[in-house]
């Protein structure tokens, strides 16, 4: 959150209603009647602009053209209220994810160019969330190009690698990869990510057979507890003495056996 001073005034009034509005940013046709000291505060560039000898400072007029009405009126929200797309009037985008990361893409794009340092992390957080609730790789591979091509944030292209690095093994399956990182770079993450699947399916196996040796001696010693005689009535040990076979498995680990000293019996 920005940390905008409310002083008992509710700035979401001022930006509703542009009373004192001593500055406009214009998108496109579309104006958002601002003020000064709640744009200035928290953007170096508009700070600038209305102090520079330019056509923004004399008319206190800021033309922002790069960037959709959209974009900008998150900004703006942001700057009365330390958040955005909470206003009820935010449209519902036809595909909710997909569009919902490449619009915080947009929005950390315009904070990184107007120098909001807080509205470019919120973005980045807002995307890191979105893909910790629902993880899809065609949305990412949509939301990483946006990222690489439309901001400069390197904070906002670290999170996405690491999120890449995190979700490798789905990202090597999709062919846009290629378009996003290069053909050799590409190669190269599908080796990786070959190596690892590899790397976990070890793992794996290895584990599963240590909890099988585990489970198989806990039955062994309570085996071993619980019995008085042995099981074989033939048997003329009076108590119940045993050893542990070992059984060498080539493909695997090994199995243990137990047995009656005496009589060799399975236990
Ligand atoms: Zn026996």
């Amino acid at each position: 959150m920005a940390p905008v001073p409310t002083a008992g005034v509710d700035f979401r009034d001022l930006l509703r209603s542009g009373q004192f509005s001593d500055l406009t940013v214009v998108c496109r046709g579309i104006e958002f009647k601002l003020h000064k000291v709640i744009a200035c505060l928290q953007s170096p560039v508009f700070l600038a602009a209305v102090n520079s000898d330019f056509q923004e400072g004399r008319t206190g007029v800021i033309k922002i053209d790069q960037f959709d009405p959209e974009t900008v009126r998150r900004l703006v929200e942001f700057l009365y209220t330390g958040d955005y797309g909470r206003q009820p009037q935010e449209p519902q985008p036809v595909q909710e994810q997909t569009q919902g990361t490449v619009l915080h893409v947009r929005v950390n794009a315009i904070a990184d160019y107007y120098g909001v340092k807080a509205l470019g992390h919120l973005a980045t957080q807002k995307i890191k969330q979105a893909f910790q609730d629902k993880w899809d790789p065609q949305t990412f591979m949509i939301t990483a190009k946006e990222a690489l091509g439309a901001s400069g944030d390197k904070t906002l292209h670290d999170a996405m690698a690491r999120i890449a690095a995190e979700n490798m093994t789905d990202l090597v399956g999709c062919p846009e990869l290629t378009d996003l990182v290069g053909d050799f770079a590409a190669e190269i993450m599908r080796h990786q990510g070959k190596k690892h699947a590899d790397l976990v399916a070890m793992h794996l196996h290895a584990e599963l057979g240590t909890a099988r040796v585990v489970a198989r001696f806990r039955k062994i010693i309570e085996e071993i507890n619980q019995r008085e005689y042995c099981r074989n009535a033939a048997c003329a040990e009076a108590s119940f003495g045993c050893n542990i076979e070992q059984v060498d498995n080539p493909v695997g680990e090994p199995t243990y056996i137990l047995r009656c000293s005496y009589c060799r019996c399975r236990h």
